[in-house]
């Protein structure tokens, strides 16, 4: 089925949705055409090539402080690749600071990227008892931040490359991503 392009109120292309909702967006006053077909038409309607938000999209919640799921994947991504306790950029694994074994939770907070040869000599020891203190205390990132980190790439990180350059890509990316997203699963505009 042919595609309506859909552009945001800023003149920015969003993404491409079908005839059937596009018109429904017209329908619902979500959205207005900007091009529409000579010929063809769908009930009422003439075929629309492209619409245009009504209301801009914002995506300030992808700003917001959105906290991400606790993750193995997500702990090597907020620390970058980076061992928690030599600081090399060669962590494959996750470590928890305090040991599971020894009551430690499974959280953001007490996960911390390891390389290899620190996870292994530092074992079922807190880094006190092991003597290879944190280089940083783990946090909870929030959504965004991994967001940006997996779009940087860990292999990025991991070579030192300019990671500012990267993310900043990163940012144009994800908010087309998400306007999308927003506009295609809910069909309506996000909460403000
Ligand atoms: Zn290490």
């Amino acid at each position: 089925m042919t595609q309506v392009e859909v552009w945001n109120a800023d003149e920015t292309l969003l993404h491409r949705v079908t005839v059937r909702h596009a018109i429904a967006m017209i329908w619902r006053g979500v959205a207005t055409p900007v091009s529409v077909h000579d010929t063809e038409r769908f009930g009422p309607y003439q075929v629309p090539l492209a619409v245009r938000l009504v209301r801009y999209v914002e995506q300030r919640w992808l700003y917001s402080r959105t906290r991400a799921t606790y993750s193995r994947e997500g702990v090597l991504l907020r620390d970058r690749g980076r061992c928690a306790y030599c600081g090399r950029f060669t962590a494959t694994t996750m470590d928890h600071v305090q040991p599971r074994s020894r009551g430690g939770a499974t959280s953001w907070a007490n996960a911390v990227a390891a390389c290899e040869p620190c996870n292994a000599r530092k074992g079922d020891r807190t880094p006190e008892e092991a003597g290879m203190p944190l280089r940083w205390r783990p946090y909870v990132p929030t959504r965004v931040e991994l967001h940006f980190a997996r779009q940087a790439g860990l292999d990025t990180a991991i070579c030192g490359a300019a990671a500012g350059a990267t993310s900043r890509t990163g940012v144009t990316t994800s908010v087309t991503t998400t306007v999308t997203t927003a506009v295609t699963t809910a069909g309506k505009e996000p909460d403000r």
